[in-house]
């Protein structure tokens, strides 16, 4: 461990570290969460925008300014499967591009960055569930075969340590390929995922407590149709987490 630390000191004098947002250095500015070094600087971490009321205490979204938190009207209408979803910050700019960049182009780091602040944010607001199984939403084989990695399950270690909880990438599977979500509307979106997953192992789902995670949730849907087939299976209170919730 020491000989790892003294190197990576020194290989800060070489390449001094830089925030993966605005590119400055971060030797005075370095940001930590729960001790955990981030390549983000202390005034870009500042400057994402966080889920904050009121908003719906179901789904997280955020609601016209001025009232209480209160349920929304497509969670009263259409309750989801899941028992609440929770997000620490909003989809907007500039996790919006970290995230695009964590993705598509990952840049190194950014998921030693994004994973931890999720992580932090789910020890502070899920700490007492019971264990849980951590499940990231799963890639169609062909789409890890062309990413080489899944997002979400590189957050859900993250949140899977913080909360002494159990990784679970195997039992749930996305057994058909679908079209990209951002491309589709509401509706199309509901009808894209459906019937996409299948739980490989329901005994394991069955009196669990689990947490569903994703990098950005906008309608919902998909987090919905994988939470229905877990409370199927007999999870006793499935909730989602994500690092970003679009303000729709
Ligand atoms: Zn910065
Ligand atoms: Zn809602």
């Amino acid at each position: 461990m020491r000989v790892i630390s003294v190197v990576a000191n020194l290989l800060d004098l070489i390449y001094p570290p830089r925030c993966l947002i605005c590119a400055g250095f971060l030797c005075e500015k370095e940001a930590s969460v729960n001790g955990q070094r981030i390549y983000f600087c202390r005034d870009c971490l500042s400057s994402l925008a966080v889920v904050e009321s009121p908003f719906c205490p179901v789904c997280s979204r955020p609601l016209e300014t001025g009232g209480a938190d209160r349920v929304c009207r497509e969670c009263n209408t259409h309750p989801p499967s899941f028992d609440m979803l929770v997000a620490p910050y909003l989809y907007e700019s500039p996790l919006m591009e970290c995230i695009h960049q964590f993705k598509y182009r990952p840049k190194p780091h950014m998921g030693d960055s994004l994973g931890p602040l999720l992580a932090s944010f789910a020890h502070e607001t899920l700490y007492g569930m019971d264990h849980p199984l951590v499940i990231p939403v799963p890639l169609h084989k062909k789409k890890l075969r062309e990413r080489g990695f899944n997002q979400a399950l590189v957050l859900a270690r993250h949140v899977a340590n913080a909360l002494r909880g159990e990784i679970d990438f195997v039992s749930l599977k996305r057994h058909r390929a679908t079209v990209p979500q951002t491309e589709l509307d509401k509706k199309q979106r509901k009808r894209n995922v459906r019937g996409a997953f299948v739980l490989a192992d329901s005994d394991k789902i069955s009196d669990r407590e689990v947490i569903l995670v994703d990098d950005v949730a906008t309608t919902g849907s998909t987090l919905n149709e994988c939470a229905k087939l877990l409370k199927k299976a007999g999870a006793r209170e499935v909730v989602a987490l994500v690092l970003a919730r679009a303000a729709i």
